[in-house]
């Protein structure tokens, strides 16, 4: 198959979680944020550095967050740095597709039933930590 068009049903198959970006992301943009294209996704900072984030963001406890292509985080910075952890999770999104917005809270309501933390251990952190090497969690990062 045409590498466009398997790229193309990828946008369309993980559009449901990307569109949930476009208020979070339009919120940052109004934070004076920025966004960049970077590969195949669409990175939005509040802040080029993380020195410039506002403290009353930086005391949140996640460095960004994936949704489908777009990926939303408190700087350019911190994004750079957690970027392969968040592309793990695009692929996720591209794999999912509308299922993935079900199947991980799903994943976090399994690993609460057995006891375990609910974000720390949920499969799909797991599987992005264990092939980036990173976690998005600010008291880990820093
Ligand atoms: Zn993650």
């Amino acid at each position: 198959m045409n590498i466009r068009l398997v790229r193309l049903l990828s946008y369309i198959w993980a559009s449901p979680c990307t569109i949930l970006a476009v208020i979070p992301g339009v919120v940052t943009l109004l934070l004076v944020g920025s966004l960049r294209r970077v590969g195949h996704t669409v990175e939005v900072g509040v802040r080029h550095s993380q020195e410039q984030v506002p403290s009353w963001i930086s005391k949140y406890p996640f460095g960004a967050i994936t949704l489908g292509h777009v990926i939303i985080g408190q700087s350019h910075e911190l994004l750079t740095v957690l970027r392969p952890h968040e592309q793990v999770h695009v692929r996720q999104c591209e794999a999912f597709g509308p299922f993935f917005l079900v199947a991980y809270p799903l994943a976090s309501l399994w690993a609460l039933f057995q006891g375990r933390k609910p974000y720390e251990e949920n499969a799909f952190e797991l599987q992005a930590v264990q092939k980036s090497g990173f976690t998005e969690k600010m008291s880990e990062i820093t």
